[in-house]
């Protein structure tokens, strides 16, 4: 089974609690005014990997320990079927080695279309951060774009990792983590509105040109 892979890191900080494995399926079908991740629109058959060797990358990463899995994108429930095959992967692979890591998703789907047509794939996860991005209405919440996401935990794990407020548990205020890679730097994390415009010129002032970004087309 493959799956269309946009990137994948370890430890990412600032979608979830703690030390996480970071998963950004490619492809994306929804489309919101405002994406900072346009990158991750096109269903790219250069991007594809089989499943099992993304879950090994996964067993490799959290050998020394992880606190959770977020599975981003793109658009994770537009590959229900392979998203279906990680899911259950990393469930075998947390009960086997009794790991208590969390796995999160994020999706563009209003969360009662997700209820009516994937609730198999919702029962694998512990929570979901639902809904598409709405530019114009910003969210203070550290692991939401927009005010309209919500983090709903859908297990008993997910309810005791994200408490009874969700986020409660999170670092106040919006962080971005910067990752360098080869010629491109890529970030991870939910940007406030201008943050990434911010950045550009911050750069650019710094003698650094980006020839191309993900939040424009
Ligand atoms: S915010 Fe997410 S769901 Fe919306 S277009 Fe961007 S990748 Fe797709």
């Amino acid at each position: 089974m493959n799956i269309f892979i946009n990137k994948v890191h370890f430890p990412v900080t600032v979608l979830g609690p703690g030390r996480r494995i970071g998963i950004w399926m490619q492809g994306c079908s929804i489309g919101c005014k405002g994406c900072v991740s346009r990158d991750t629109w096109p269903r790219d058959e250069g991007k594809a990997m089989g499943v099992d060797d993304l879950l090994a990358w996964c067993r490799e990463m959290g050998a020394n320990g992880l606190d959770g899995v977020t599975i981003s994108g793109g658009e994770p429930f537009d590959q229900p079927a392979a998203l279906e095959a990680l899911l259950r992967g990393l469930a075998h692979w947390r009960q086997q080695r009794r790991l208590t890591f969390d796995i999160l998703s994020y999706s563009g789907y209003p969360l009662a279309t997700l209820r009516t047509r994937h609730a198999a794939l919702l029962s694998r996860l512990d929570a979901v951060i639902a809904e598409p991005y709405v530019d114009a209405l910003p969210s203070d919440h550290p692991w939401c774009g927009s005010s309209n996401q919500k983090l709903v935990a859908l297990s008993a794990r997910g309810k005791q990792v994200y408490a009874s407020r969700p986020g409660s548990n999170a670092p106040a205020g919006k962080r971005i983590q910067a990752l360098v890679d080869g010629e491109r730097v890529w970030y991870v994390g939910i940007p406030s509105r201008g943050d990434m415009e911010r950045l550009e010129e911050l750069c650019r002032a710094r003698g650094v040109e980006f020839s191309q970004v993900s939040w424009r087309s």
